[in-house]
C-alpha cells in the first residue's frame, strides 16, 4: 500500500503542528503502509520570501524569484523529516530535484512533465517514509521552477500518479471540499464526493482548496483525491471519477 499525504502550509505552521501531522504520518507507516508526505511552505512563509524579494528589486528575474520561493518548502521538508525522526521512523526528505520533479521551463508557473529518476522509489524500499518539497521541480538546464501559487497539490497529485499509489490525501485546513468557502459563509454545504468535473468549475468561480493542475492531473490519470483537515482527521470529501 503506497499512500501520499500531502500537508498545506496552516497545517504545518508550528512545530506542535509540524508533530500533529507527523504522528498521523508515522501511524500509517506503523500499519505497514509505504507514505510519501509532500510539504508547503509553513504558514504565510511564501507570501515573505516574495515581500523579502521585492524589497531588494521589484522586477526580480523569474527564474531567481523560484531560486527564492523554493526555500519555504525545502525548510517545511527538512523540519517534518526531523519530527518523524524524533517519533522514532526513518525518513528522508528530498527536494523536487532530488525527487526527479521534472517540468518546462515557465518559470513561475511550471508544469511537471515527467519523473526523471528513481529515489523515491529507492529510499521506500530502504524503509524511509519519504518527504518531498511541493510546488517545485527542475527544467531541462538544472534550473529550479515552482509551479505557481498552490502548487504544492499538483506535487502529491503527480507523485501519485506517477508512482501508482493507491491513495492521495490532501490535508488541510478545512474538512473538505464546500460549494462556498465555508471560512467566509458559515451555511456552506460540504460534498461527500465530487466528481473532476464539477471540483475545476469550482475552482474556475474562485474556490481555492485545491490546484486547478492538480485536478486535471488527477482527472488524467483517474487519481481519486480526498481533501480532508489535518485538525480532525475525520473523513473529507472525495474528489473522484
Ligand atoms: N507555498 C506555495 C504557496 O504558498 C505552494 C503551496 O502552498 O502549495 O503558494
Ligand atoms: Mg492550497
Amino acid at each position: 500500500m503506497l499512500i501520499v499525504q500531502k500537508y498545506g502550509g496552516t497545517s504545518l505552521a508550528n512545530a506542535a503542528r509540524i508533530h500533529s501531522a507527523a504522528r498521523r504520518v508515522t501511524g500509517l507507516a506503523q500499519q505497514g503502509a509505504h507514505v510519501i508526505v509532500v510539504v508547503s511552505a509553513q504558514g504565510d512563509t511564501t507570501d515573505e520570501l516574495i515581500t523579502k524579494a521585492e524589497f531588494v528589486n521589484l522586477r526580480g528575474s523569474a527564474r531567481e524569484m523560484d531560486m527564492c520561493l523554493c526555500v519555504g518548502e525545502q525548510l517545511s521538508a527538512a523540519l517534518m523529516a526531523m519530527a518523524i525522526g524524533a517519533l522514532g521512523f526513518p525518513a528522508v526528505s528530498l527536494t523536487g530535484w532530488q525527487a526527479g520533479l521534472q517540468t518546462d521551463s515557465v518559470h513561475g508557473n511550471a508544469r511537471i512533465t515527467g519523473l526523471g529518476n528513481d529515489r523515491i522509489r529507492k529510499e521506500l524500499d530502504k524503509g524511509n517514509i519519504v518527504v518531498v518539497t511541493g510546488f517545485q521541480g527542475i527544467n531541462q538546464n538544472n534550473d529550479i521552477t515552482t509551479l505557481g501559487r498552490g502548487g504544492s497539490d499538483t506535487t502529491a497529485v503527480a507523485l501519485a500518479a506517477f508512482l501508482q499509489a493507491d491513495l492521495c490525501q490532501i490535508f488541510t485546513d478545512v474538512d473538505g471540499v464546500y460549494d462556498r468557502d465555508p471560512r467566509v459563509y458559515p451555511g456552506a454545504t460540504r460534498f461527500g464526493r465530487l466528481p473532476y468535473d464539477k471540483m475545476l468549475r469550482l475552482i474556475e468561480g474562485g474556490a481555492q482548496v485545491l490546484h486547478d493542475r492538480s485536478v486535471e492531473m488527477a482527472r488524467d490519470h483517474q487519481i481519486p483525491i480526498e481533501v480532508l483537515s489535518s485538525f480532525t482527521g475525520a473523513p473529507g470529501t472525495i474528489v473522484g471519477p
